[in-house]
């Protein structure tokens, strides 16, 4: 990128994605985030992911959605967190060969997505380089309700997950053009989940002040289940069978062989970006109300139990141990 190209990509930051005041129109060495952004209450989350062509998408992956899946990456962290969505920063490694098109699409496509989801630009970084596009952002919510974590689960709780399973990890296959014997209309659906997945911040702050752990779901429900499981002294049995499916998905399902293999298959892979979550029974009726409020489905898929780790109820109805692997990036 020539010098007078990052500075005119930078004005069309300022002019349509920066935040009203604390970015100070992206023309200062930095943004300044005062007491009075913050109501005087609450806490201030921050959390950062970065997207790579290749490898959180397709290789041929336009700028513009790699930056909206970015985005909706982080957003979903601030919605785990219980944070509603309030600033971001951007720094973008574009290929060599970009041109101002790519540039303003990108623009065009945020603008959408900061609308959507109640966010703003307050800076980042621009730079060309040889390598795969690379989209890093760094995401500030406020915790006004409080904040929700990974641990503090107990035996009893009621184990939730906002949405539905599997529909980023078929969506891949779609985009790889594996899954071409679907009807176009599911192929849609699923493709449009693992490109642009919905990131949950209305629920997610609405449950803060009521679940008692937390979790993005990104690589996977068993994988992160797992990470709940490693910050709890108690452990998680799920049902397979009680995943929620997108009519999509389980038009997938009942393609293949063995359906519960099918199920627990969805369950490993990754890109779902829902919530899961564990709140007390006698949060139930909360719970729902909230979910409906948030115009959010949630299922319950499984119990807190005793003992460490993470079991499933296989096909015959009993409790058995999980590999949680999922997706690691090495
Ligand atoms: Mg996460």
């Amino acid at each position: 990128m020539t010098k007078s190209g990052e500075f005119s990509f930078i004005a069309k930051l300022a002019r349509d994605l920066a935040a009203p005041g604390a970015s100070l129109s992206l023309g200062d060495d930095g943004a300044v985030i005062t007491q009075k952004d913050m109501h005087g209450k609450g806490a201030l989350v921050a959390v950062a992911d970065m997207a790579q062509a290749g490898v959180h998408a397709l290789s041929d992956v336009s700028a513009a959605d790699l930056a909206r899946k970015a985005l909706r990456m982080n957003l979903s962290d601030l919605a785990a967190m219980g944070a509603v969505p309030a600033y971001y920063l951007q720094t973008i490694s574009w290929p060599h060969d970009h041109d101002a098109a790519a540039q303003d699409d990108l623009v065009r496509g945020l603008a959408q997505d900061q609308k959507a989801f109640g966010i703003a630009l307050i800076g980042g970084d621009t730079i060309a380089g040889p390598g795969p596009l690379c989209v890093s952002i760094t995401a500030l919510g406020w915790a006004n309700e409080g904040i929700t974590r990974r641990h503090g689960m107990q035996v009893g709780d009621d184990v939730w997950l906002s949405g539905t399973t599997g529909d980023g990890f078929l969506g891949l296959q779609v985009a790889e053009g594996q899954l071409d014997f679907l009807p176009a209309d599911a192929q849609a659906v699923l493709a449009r989940h693992y490109h642009f997945p919905e990131p949950r911040v209305r629920l997610g702050p609405l449950l803060a002040p009521h679940v008692n752990a937390m979790i993005d779901i990104s690589d996977g429900v068993l994988a992160d289940a797992g990470h709940l499981c490693a910050d709890a002294d108690s452990g998680l049995v799920l049902c397979p069978d009680a995943m929620p499916l997108s009519d999509a998905a389980r038009l997938w399902v009942q393609g293949q062989e063995d359906e519960y293999a099918a199920r627990l298959s969805l369950m490993g892979g990754g890109d779902d970006y829902e919530l899961l979550f564990t709140a007390p029974v006698e949060k139930r009726k909360t719970i729902k109300q909230l979910a409906c409020d948030a115009q959010t489905p949630v299922t319950r898929i499984g119990t807190a139990c005793e003992g460490v780790g993470l079991f499933i109820r296989d096909a015959a109805g009993q409790v058995v141990g999980v590999n949680a692997a999922g997706f690691t990036h090495f």
